[in-house]
């Protein structure tokens, strides 16, 4: 177990070092990790990973919860407090045989080379393909689904702790698996899902892309969370204190700032723990309680990213309902880090990026994924794509330049037969919103 600790430590100061360079970049695929909510609003999410599962609640320590399926017991727990969930839901693992079962309370629980949900050798009783009426049920009640992947296999090689896990090897079969789930979701139930959480946070596909990539072609955010729920780890031997070591840590932030939670995303588990137990069956109530008594609603990740889509931006008085429109239109005007930074000024490559939405994006990085050249220029180049699609490639050079009244003029000009009114030499990007709500009016 330390060192699964020690893996998700260094795992967090390699994210921190990554964001850094993350936020340098306009990106059609946002991270999603909180929103920036003003401060009398006490909004928060919860996501539910691996789910959903057909599977009795354990051990049954609420008499009411007797012969009832987790899933159906967190719908009902979240009813009571009316609050909705984002369900990251996976479609099976039961095609990921032959394999081995692992050693409970590790992190290889469920299955040596892959994972399996809601445990080995059970893998009809989770996930959307076969649990269709939970996934009607978690749609009935309000809830969002969200793409975890279809059998639940790591994007890439994590050898810190998944050593022994097979993964995916290249963004084809990533993209192939997603949209398997993304089809069975429209098709059986008219349900279009919008983010998606790669299996173990693994990013780094071996051919060189990442799960950004593969959302972009999808034409997904990256759903993170901010706040870990903790329901993923094993027992520590006593239930009363596995329940209480989820529920401490929110309590004690609630007490500590009593709007530590808006607009943050809670971490939760729609499945057992390594050691094949239940907790959330318990804690989610006691967690809600905590979360009622301080004003907090539970929405969905959607709703809370539709209302306040940045977590650095939510000004009124800065153009933020422009910004908000552009967002809910599709087009890419914030960084993967999911700031807006509307007191930056524009660069070039901003200005060409934010004009862009993200499904076409997601069609050119499609077309350029099997040609060496562009794939090359891709990944050197964040805004690659935007060039090109406007057919634009001498400003290149130009990218990380501040765009001058010039370039706004003549690139609007160009490339949709519009006279910008720019005020100044060079423009902040809070500014820039009012010349795109050009390309929205009507
Ligand atoms: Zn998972």
């Amino acid at each position: 177990m330390k060192l699964y600790t020690l893996a998700r430590k260094i795992n967090k100061k390699i994210k921190q070092r990554r964001r850094e360079v993350a936020g340098r970049y306009l990106s059609p695929v946002r991270g999603l990790e909180r929103f920036a909510v003003p401060q009398n609003e006490r909004i928060v999410s919860m996501t539910f990973d691996d789910g959903p599962t057909n599977m009795p609640v354990n051990p049954v320590a609420d008499p009411g919860l007797e012969g009832v399926s987790l899933t159906r017991a967190l719908i009902g727990i979240m009813n009571d407090y009316d609050a909705r969930g984002t369900f990251n839901v996976i479609g099976t693992t039961e095609h990921n045989y032959p394999d081995k079962m692992g050693s409970l309370h590790k992190p290889t629980w469920s299955g040596v080379r892959h994972d399996h949900y809601p445990m080995f050798g059970k893998d009809k009783y989770a996930g959307a393909e076969n649990q269709k009426e939970l996934v009607r049920e978690l749609l009935k009640n309000g809830h969002e689904i969200s793409n975890h992947g279809y059998r639940h296999v790591l994007f890439g090689r994590n050898n810190i702790v998944y050593g022994s896990r097979e993964h995916f090897t290249n963004i084809h079969d990533v993209v192939s698996d997603l949209r398997q789930l993304h089809e069975l979701m429209k098709n059986e139930f008219d349900y279009e899902m919008t983010m998606s959480r790669p299996p173990h946070y693994i990013d780094r596909i071996p051919d060189g892309f990442t799960s950004y990539d593969a959302y972009a072609v999808l034409g997904y955010d990256y759903l993170a969370a901010s706040f870990d729920g903790g329901g993923w780890m094993p027992t520590v031997g006593d239930y009363k204190e596995d329940v209480r070591k989820m529920v401490d840590p929110l309590k004690n932030t609630l007490r500590a700032d009593a709007n530590a939670l808006c607009g943050q995303i809670i971490f939760q588990k729609d499945g057992f723990n390594m050691s094949l137990m239940s907790p959330v069956a318990t804690a989610l109530r006691e967690q809600l309680e905590v979360l009622s008594g301080y004003g907090y609603k539970v929405v969905t990740v959607r709703e809370l990213k539709d209302k306040y889509p940045f977590e650095d931006f939510n000004d009124f008085s800065k153009n933020f309902e422009i910004a908000r429109e552009l967002d809910r239109r599709g087009y890419i005007i914030g960084y993967r880090t999911n700031e807006f930074k509307p007191d930056k000024t524009l660069t070039v490559g901003e200005m060409v990026m934010m004009t862009m939405k993200k499904s076409d994006y997601g069609k050119m990085l499609m077309n350029i994924i099997g040609s060496a050249s562009d794939r090359k220029k891709h990944l050197k180049h964040p805004y690659y794509l935007g060039f090109l699609y406007y057919d634009r490639k001498d400003l290149m050079e130009r990218s990380d330049e501040e765009a001058t009244k010039e370039d706004i003029v003549s690139f609007f000009g160009d490339s949709f037969g519009i006279v910008p009114s720019v005020s100044g030499n060079t423009i902040k990007r809070f500014e820039y919103l009012e010349v795109l709500s050009e390309l929205i009016k009507n």
